[in-house]
């Protein structure tokens, strides 16, 4: 049985699906802009994750991401740089997807873009707008909030309170100052679409209650995002789709919380942001996924170069592990005979810890327990089995240690480096007792081994063919 923390409900919940079998599932992507940070990976990778969690448990799963390609943030830089609208938007989700890709995350079934949708949007507003739940002013197209009781909801908000909160500045032409647009009106030097409004484009929270309803159905079974789209993103979306539907939107609501640095939210605006694209290069992927790991999904985690540092010397132990079983072993064939029962409870721990609000800390912690059994033994049932239960079965689900392994040369070369101060040591101790078998006997071992002594004015130095 597998448990979710469900925003909605505010507590663990038993994953129920909609229909036996098969779990839908939507997350909302990224504004195609700009290139993302590894703030932005956290829900992509750990959703990313889910889902293959969701298949290993025999799930089919269909799984849509979106990419928002109708935005205030693109016409600005269009306006700002003089760029093609449409050159900005698919060089942007080109980049995401290479990003993606380097992380290890898989392909959505759908990465449906806002632009694509628009007949269906239009549609979608124009139901909202016959039921009553929408109002146009002004060619701009306005969701009254009032007229629907479950507003606030989702993001536990009274909308009472968030009336009287409301700044002054408020648009006047809306009926209450929590009102969001559905349809905006374009200006002159704006890229539009038609609609029975005139030329305009959708406003953000739309598209997603449209892509989702489109592609899932409703209601579907996962809304997943990063917790600062609960408001108002996702309590405006649950709000629109299910007055325009008339029943229930979404069954879960999973957020992850946000990563942060020196305790606040990493984000372009706040100007600490590291690309994806450094963090891949500087860590690996593996370090990247598990940091992400590190940390239940829904609570904050903070970033570090340390820590960092941590998880890439943390993967490079695990790979390393596996490399010796593939070394020992040639090929290492899948192991069907007894197996051991300290792996079986392994296995069933990974388990029960996923499917306990998908707990992935607990489970790096159950790989590690793993490398440190098979790095001291020489049991060779055992190293195959533990090697085929990390690579064969759970480095899927995690997208960790899939890549074809390379034996890691260790870049720091401290430890060498006073083995053959040692070496060169004992030789010039033999030489100075005149002892030249010996030190000869040392020189022509290491060159054997591809070690060249070279003596100069400066003592004796060593160099690696
Ligand atoms: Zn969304």
């Amino acid at each position: 049985m597998i448990r979710l923390t469900d925003t909605l409900r505010k507590r663990k919940t038993e994953f129920i699906p909609v229909e036996k079998g098969k779990v839908k599932m939507y997350t909302c992507g990224p504004t195609v802009y700009n290139t993302v940070h590894i703030g932005n990976a956290r829900p992509a990778v750990v959703f990313d994750s889910l889902r293959r969690y969701f298949e290993y448990k025999g799930y089919r799963v269909t799984y849509v991401m979106n990419f928002t390609d109708i935005d205030d943030k693109i016409i600005n830089r269009m306006k700002d740089e003089g760029w093609d609208y449409d050159l900005i938007t698919t060089t942007f989700i080109r980049e995401y997807l290479r990003d993606m890709q380097s992380l290890g995350v898989k392909p959505a079934n759908y990465h449906p873009r806002t632009s694509h949708f628009v007949p269906e949007t239009i549609d979608f507003i124009e139901k909202l707008v016959d039921k009553g739940f929408a109002y146009a002013v002004e060619g701009e197209i306005f969701y009254n909030v009032k007229k629907f009781p479950g507003y606030g909801e989702l993001s536990h908000r009274k909308l009472e309170d968030m009336l009287s909160g409301a700044r002054i500045e408020v648009d006047r032409r809306k009926k209450n100052p929590g009102d969001f647009t559905l349809w905006k009106p374009a200006k002159a030097d704006e890229p539009y679409w038609n609609s029975p409004w005139g030329k305009g484009r959708p406003g953000w929270h739309i598209e997603c209650s449209v892509m989702s309803t489109t592609l899932l159905g409703s209601p579907f079974d996962i809304h997943a995002g990063g917790n600062d789209l609960i408001f108002p993103h996702h309590e405006n979306e649950k709000a629109q789709s299910e007055s325009c539907l008339g029943g229930k939107f979404a069954n879960y609501w999973l957020h992850n919380g946000m990563l942060q640095m020196n305790g606040s939210k990493m984000a372009k605006s706040v100007g600490n942001i590291i690309s994806i694209r450094d963090a891949v290069s500087r860590y690996g992927k593996d370090a990247v996924r598990m940091f992400l790991f590190s940390t239940q999904f829904r609570s904050p985690i903070d970033y570090s170069e340390d820590r960092f540092e941590e998880w890439r010397k943390g993967a490079g132990r695990v790979n390393n592990a596996l490399l010796r079983v593939e070394e020992i072993f040639d090929t290492v064939p899948p192991f069907q005979q007894r197996k051991t029962e300290w792996l079986e409870e392994k296995r069933k721990l990974f388990e029960k810890y996923l499917d306990d609000d998908f707990n992935t800390p607990r489970v790096l912690s159950l790989i590690f327990d793993i490398v440190k059994e098979m790095n001291a033994t020489a049991d060779k049932p055992f190293l195959k089995q533990a090697y085929w239960l990390i690579k064969g079965e759970w480095a899927d689900v995690l997208g960790l240690f899939t890549d074809v392994p390379v034996k890691t040369k260790t870049t720091d070369t401290s430890g060498i480096d006073k083995i053959m101060e040692l070496i060169i040591h004992s030789r010039e101790t033999f030489r100075k007792n005149k002892m030249y078998e010996q030190a000869d006997k040392i020189r022509d071992g290491l060159n054997e081994a591809g070690i060249k002594l070279l003596d100069t004015p400066d003592g004796t130095k060593w160099q690696q063919n």
